[in-house]
């Protein structure tokens, strides 16, 4: 499990420690990991620890040589870097999600963004669909970035640690790659909301529901009804904490 995790954070600094312009970002990367098991026999929770903690100061320093260079956010480096070798990545963009990252979806779509995923999809098929859209892949798995358009950034691609929660992950997104929180979509699909008469859909809404509350809506997409009620309070204070403390 920790070699998983190191290997994936390896990915990950690469990653930021070539938008800083380093030299020699693989080489870094791996002294770095090295780095983290230090002191010998230090726990897996406190090398996870400095994993992700060295990770997100580099993705800072690449944000400050991002903007310096040519005041583009991380987010508009990728996609910079993605057209140097014959990729683009979409605006607003859309966010592919491999089947480890179901909860991760859920929570950037209640954030407003265009998350997909599907759980039955193979990963060579998420790519292809990922590549056709110009989206960006987030993965728990690292191998797949090993290869073709992941390994030279044609098609950008977020490394996540599988052992952070899936607010843990969405705050660690929200960081890499400056998302803004948007008009919340379909949790379900991703589907855009639209407000809906509460007369048109009286029969789906529970009685003590309707008694209180006059504004509905539902998914464009799959149709799924929609209401601020108090499931929805917890939603967004959870929401509120992972944009308002995106320190990861
Ligand atoms: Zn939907």
């Amino acid at each position: 499990m920790l070699d998983r995790l190191a290997a994936g954070y390896r990915c990950r600094l690469r990653l930021f420690l070539d938008l800083a312009g380093e030299t020699d970002p693989a080489g870094k990367a791996t002294r770095a990991v090295a780095e983290a098991f230090d002191p010998p026999g230090s726990g897996a929770d406190a090398v996870c620890r400095r994993l992700l903690a060295c990770s997100c100061a580099w993705r800072e320093r690449a944000k400050t040589v991002a903007l310096a260079a040519g005041r583009m956010t991380l987010r508009e480096a990728l996609g910079r870097r993605a057209e140097d070798v014959g990729g683009a990545l979409e605006e607003p963009p859309v966010l592919f999600c491999d089947s480890s990252l179901v909860g991760l979806a859920r929570w950037l779509r209640a954030a407003g963004h265009d998350a997909r995923h599907c759980i039955t999809a193979r990963a060579i098929d998420l790519v292809a669909e990922a590549s056709r859209k110009h989206g960006i892949l987030l993965t728990t798995d690292h191998r797949c970035l090993e290869f073709g358009a992941l390994r030279d950034g044609r098609l950008p691609a977020l490394w996540l640690p599988s052992n952070l929660r899936s607010v843990e992950q969405l705050q660690l997104v929200i960081g890499d790659l400056d998302l803004s929180r948007l008009a919340p979509r379909c949790m379900a699909c991703g589907g855009i909301q639209a407000a809906v008469a509460k007369q048109r859909v009286s029969e789906q809404i529970p009685p003590r529901t309707a008694r209180w509350l006059e504004e509905y809506s539902a998914c464009q997409d799959c149709g799924r009804l929609y209401w601020r009620g108090t499931h929805w309070e917890r939603i967004g204070r959870t929401l509120d904490r992972a944009f308002g403390e995106c320190v990861l």
